[in-house]
């Protein structure tokens, strides 16, 4: 149509060259609803070519040194910080979280991820010990396993991939990448500075598509003998038993149904805009977000009442507008999905305070067909409720009362999930009783997502299984060997 802006359409990314598909997918802009760019449809094809590339690429980039990749990563990471404001334009619109949040957090990450490898990768030591009685000395080497596939989800798109391309290559490794089909873009962009960066072709191959389709071919393909994978638990299982024939190694980083636990000595002026945020930050579609918010009963009408007001202040509208706190969610079908569970809390006879509903929603012309929600708080909810129980991935908190320490511990693991917590409160023998009970892969006391890169990352029950971190991501980037000499 005359005016129309063309839309953009993505390539493949092996050995080193932009390849073209012939099938794609429609990718939407989240705050108007509209097609913008179209994403390769790749299948079984394209994953052998990646292969292919990955596998004649591994031989050198295995045997460079420590010290050439972290140069590499670290002239990597400069060119993205160069490109900051282009990249956090484009995963605001690709992703429909807000401006704010893309250079904030998002693309200033992404950055972070290659230098802090870059640099971790110099400073590990492996193990020796001497058997004296025997003669002998053991000790370790530890090497790049070989070719990873990596997969990411749609919330925080270029900070979840980078945080495994960084470790892979670091460590030597060669990788076949697969970003959400619903959020390519700034993955096809930093293919754009990979040969900029000295990344040599085909060390990162970058393939698009489906999870059903390219997921699945790189998940079963036998000469990929490791996996990491952040996404949900559903697809967790599916991962899992496709990958179960070749004994792959498996770092799999799931959802979770996290709470804060507020206790009546909490400093609310600090907890009420840090909860905030842990609920709804980038939509609440984080999976650290808060969802089950327990309050003790002695300061429950407080904190309903000063939460509420402070929710009410947040602005959801257009996510290009730096004033906006709250942008679109992901897709039409996934604001169906939450709006149902809201649907399903006010059938069960719940009460909703605000949000969903209950407030207006006000939105410019050309955003109403984006896929907005306000941010939306159900109480008198019970613990038995789906919406208390499964992860709902979006801009909706529950907030119920408790009595007793015990009680409140017992309540919140009481999910299939443990990925993250909070704990508030002044009593430090509280906190570091209730911390040290909860399931939970992160407890943080009176604060939320402070990360140290250093320590493990990750959940526990069904949010996942293995950690991340600088320790941790080199021990599942690295097989280990054990040595004996005879003296
Ligand atoms: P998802 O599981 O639907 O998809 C994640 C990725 O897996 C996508 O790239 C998708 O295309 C791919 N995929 C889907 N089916 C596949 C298959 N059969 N084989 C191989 N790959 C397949 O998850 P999502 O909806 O994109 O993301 C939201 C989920 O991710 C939430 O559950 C959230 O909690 C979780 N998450 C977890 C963390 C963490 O660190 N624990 C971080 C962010 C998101």
């Amino acid at each position: 149509m005359a005016g129309q802006k063309p839309l953009l359409e993505l390539e493949n990314f092996i050995a080193g060259k932009f390849i073209a598909c012939n099938s794609h997918i429609d990718s939407y802009d989240p705050s108007t609803g509209e097609v913008y760019c179209k994403v390769p449809d790749s299948g079984k094809e394209e994953i052998e070519a990646a292969v292919t590339a990955a596998r004649g690429a591994f031989p050198h980039w295995s045997s460079t040194s420590p010290q050439d990749r972290s140069q590499i990563m670290n002239k990597l990471a400069d060119l993205l910080e160069q490109s900051l404001e282009d990249f956090a334009q484009a995963e605001s619109k690709d992703q429909g979280k807000t401006i704010t949040f893309a250079r904030t957090v998002d693309i200033p990450r992404a950055v972070y991820n290659f230098r802090f490898f870059a640099s971790s990768i110099l400073h590990h030591t492996t193990d020796a010990t001497q058997m004296d009685s025997m003669g002998c000395l053991h000790y370790t080497v530890r090497s790049p396993v070989g070719i990873a596939g990596l997969i990411s989800p749609w919330n925080l798109p270029l900070y979840l991939l980078t945080w495994k391309i960084a470790p892979a290559i670091a460590a030597g490794n060669t990788v076949i990448a697969k970003p959400s089909e619903m959020t390519s873009v700034t993955a096809w962009m930093l293919c754009k500075l990979l040969d900029k960066a000295g990344v040599p072709p085909g060390v990162v191959n970058i393939v698009f598509g489906t999870g059903s389709k390219v997921g699945e071919a790189l998940v079963s393909h036998p000469e990929v003998p490791l996996i990491s994978f952040t996404g949900s638990t559903l697809t967790a299982e599916r991962i899992m038993l496709k990958s179960a024939p070749h004994c792959k190694k498996l770092s799999l980083e799931l959802g979770g149904k996290n709470p804060a636990i507020i206790f009546d000595d909490a400093h609310l002026s600090e907890c009420i805009p840090t909860t905030v945020r842990s609920s709804f930050a980038n939509q609440g579609e984080i999976c650290l977000c808060t969802s089950r918010i327990f309050v003790q009963r002695r300061i429950y009408e407080e904190f309903l009442a000063r939460f509420v007001e402070a929710i009410r202040k947040w602005k959801v509208g257009p996510p290009s507008d730096p004033t906006t706190s709250m942008g679109a969610l992901i897709s039409k079908a996934h604001l169906e999905k939450v709006r149902n569970y809201i649907k399903k809390a006010c059938a069960e006879g719940a009460r909703i305070l605000c949000g969903e509903g209950v407030d207006n929603l006000n939105l410019p012309s050309k955003n109403k067909g984006g896929y907005f929600m306000l941010p939306t708080v159900i109480t008198d909810i019970k613990d038995e409720s789906c919406c208390m129980k499964e992860e709902i991935f979006g801009p909706v908190a529950c907030v119920v009362v408790f009595d007793t320490e015990e009680e409140v511990i017992e309540r919140a693991n009481d999910v299939k999930y443990g990925l993250a917590a909070t704990v508030w409160s002044n009593n430090i023998g509280r906190v570091w009783r209730v911390s040290k009970k909860l399931q939970s892969g992160l407890v943080w006391t009176n604060c939320w997502l402070i990360r140290d890169l250093n320590l493990p990352f990750g959940g526990m029950k069904a949010s996942g299984i293995g950690r991340e971190g600088a320790k941790d991501s080199y021990d599942f980037f690295t097989e280990v060997k054990t040595i004996t000499v005879k003296y």
